[in-house]
């Protein structure tokens, strides 16, 4: 079974963007029906942007393996941008990463999404 997420096309928005700072969680209902949540320490280590993530061949912050803190995993903030994407910004004033709604998607943390991801081979 391939879903369109697997294969790399965008998706639309969450129907429902729910940030839960006493749960420290992000709940993301999807159109089709489907729930992801991420915890906030799972969606900083998944934040996109060049100095996480590195640029032009060369490593980020977060391939240092970095010991997070409190202040880096508490969420304050959580923006819409363009209709395509979600701007976080967190208790450490780090704030440049765009996670689009498709990565948001694509790296599901649920057992089925988690399932489906190793019987694609990713
Ligand atoms: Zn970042
Ligand atoms: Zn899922």
């Amino acid at each position: 079974m391939t879903s369109s997420y697997l294969r790399g096309d965008d998706i639309s928005a969450p129907l429902r963007i729910h940030a839960d700072r006493g749960a420290a969680s992000v709940c993301l209902e999807w159109a089709d029906g489907h729930v992801t949540v991420y915890d906030f320490e799972a969606l900083r280590w998944l934040c996109p942007c060049a100095y996480c993530r590195g640029e032009a061949g060369s490593p980020g912050w977060l391939d240092s393996n970095p010991v997070l803190t409190s202040e880096q995993k508490r969420l304050v903030g959580l923006e819409p941008v363009g209709g395509y994407a979600l701007c976080p910004t967190w208790g450490d004033g780090h704030h440049t990463g765009f996670y689009t709604y498709t990565a948001l998607r694509a790296h599901c943390p649920c057992p089925a999404c988690t399932a489906a991801r190793s019987a694609a081979g990713r």
